[in-house]
């Protein structure tokens, strides 16, 4: 299994640091222009097709939080990283296959993909065996898209009581992707009303484009990787 390397720009050009410091400054003003305190609001850095290379500027310079939408991608080069650097947190923000749920439950620190009953069940299971508990973030199809990852927001109380309080996964907030064409914040708004009807506190939400409104709104994490890392291959999308 080879680590992915960014093809469009060589490590050295990018520079992770500068561009890390200048995202948690936005997201620190962001947080208080909307009244809220800096420390809510976490970042997760996010590293697929890029290779350790790429990623090591922001571990030295303190960033904790990194995501990954790929198992497999991650199994090739996070083992080292984190053997090496233990206090890191990994987060799966891609679509898990039911054969990968073990891997998952042993790499990752969260899963915020957990998106169908049969999933949870699994994750649950899977959870009591290994004896290791990520914290899981419920996906909502805000967006409502046919194909698209995520449980319908119609079916998302439900679900949401089937993963906490019948399964008692642990649940420490839900997760959306808006539709790239549509105004984020009807997504952010709809995201937040479902955690506040369900009395959930955490909330991912918004990308390198649109962070900032996420926070306006409410996100308790934001998922940046761009305006870190750079531009990737577009097949990562
Ligand atoms: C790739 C990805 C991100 C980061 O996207 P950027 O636009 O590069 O910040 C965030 N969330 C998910 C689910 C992703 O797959």
């Amino acid at each position: 299994m080879s680590v992915p390397v960014a093809p469009s720009e060589s490590d050295a050009a990018v520079d992770v640091a500068g561009n890390l410091a200048r995202v948690l400054a936005h997201v620190g003003a962001a947080a208080r222009a909307a009244g809220r305190d800096p420390a809510e609001v976490g970042v997760v850095a996010v590293t697929k097709t890029h290779g350790p290379e790429r990623i090591r500027p922001a571990i030295l310079a303190g960033h904790v939080i990194y995501g990954e939408n790929r198992v497999q991608e991650a199994e090739a080069k996070w083992p080292a990283l984190k053997a090496e650097f233990p206090h890191l947190r990994l987060h799966l923000i891609g679509p898990l296959q039911s054969n990968k749920v073990r891997h998952a439950v042993q790499l990752y620190d969260a899963i915020e993909t957990v998106d169908r009953p049969k999933l949870a069940r699994r994750l649950a299971r899977i959870m009591t065996e290994e004896d290791r508990r990520p914290d899981c973030y419920i996906q909502v199809d805000t967006g409502e898209e046919a194909q698209k990852a995520g449980i319908p927001p119609r079916e998302a109380d439900a679900f949401i009581r089937l993963c906490r309080d019948e399964l008692e996964l642990p649940v420490a907030g839900l997760m959306c992707i808006p539709p790239l064409e549509e105004e984020p914040s009807l997504h952010f708004a709809l995201l937040r009303e479902i955690a506040a009807r369900n009395e959930i506190q955490g909330l991912s939400m918004g990308m390198s484009a649109d962070y900032e409104t996420a926070i306006e709104f409410g996100a308790t994490l934001v998922r940046v990787g761009t305006a870190i890392f750079g531009p990737r291959e577009s097949y990562s999308a």
